[in-house]
């Protein structure tokens, strides 16, 4: 048993020997295709952990390839998944960058949406406590136009304009209503559809 010098713990002496480079065993002369080994005056456990490979830099890496502690093929091989790490990484940030643009984009067609959900919602539920049947048919009608537009803007992430079969529908069962808020959101859209188009013939 020996005792570290530094933890003074007793350990066997296999936990003490470290196996030198092959440049550093062929320094002391000694080097016969096997790594010098050497008995260390502390213990494995309070050694300073060797680095791993990936952690190092590519100068790091080349002077380990010099002294041939590792090969250029495995030196190169780290660098290669480095690079393409790092290029992927990258374009995941560029698509991240565009996607949140492209909402953006959408967002005052998303806003106009959430706004007229929540008008229709609140009528939807005084009309159910008055037993309003049409109105309850047309805020049913519209509230369901007014989500399937939404998911397909933020799916698409464009904003296109609604069919003229589908806005005829909702005003059809708007005006079998004696009096309900109008559906706001097809000329809403208009000035948005308007005002996004802008830049566009600018360009
Ligand atoms: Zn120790």
């Amino acid at each position: 048993m020996k005792q570290c010098g530094q933890c003074k713990t007793f350990y066997k002496p296999s936990e003490f020997r470290v196996k030198l480079s092959k440049l550093a065993s062929e320094g002391r002369g000694l080097y016969d295709g096997r790594r010098l080994t050497m008995e260390m005056s502390i213990c494995r456990q309070c050694r300073p952990k060797p680095r791993p490979y990936t952690a190092m830099t590519e100068r790091e890496l080349n002077t380990l390839v010099l002294s041939r502690d590792i090969t250029r093929e495995f030196a190169d091989g780290i660098l290669r998944t480095r690079a393409m790490h790092a290029r992927r990484k990258m374009s995941t940030a560029v698509t991240k960058r565009w996607e949140r643009e492209r909402l953006a984009r959408v967002k005052p067609a998303l806003d106009l949406c959430s706004v007229e959900r929540r008008a229709v919602k609140d009528q939807l539920r005084y009309a159910t406590e008055n037993g309003k049947e049409r109105v309850i048919a047309f805020c049913e009608t519209y509230l369901q136009v007014i989500d399937e537009y939404a998911k397909q803007v933020r799916d698409s992430k464009k904003i296109h304009d609604i069919p003229s079969a589908t806005r005829v529908r909702v005003f059809n069962a708007w005006h079998a209503c004696d009096k309900a808020r109008g559906p706001m959101l097809f000329s809403k859209l208009a000035d948005i559809l308007s005002a996004s188009q802008q830049p566009e013939s600018e360009k």
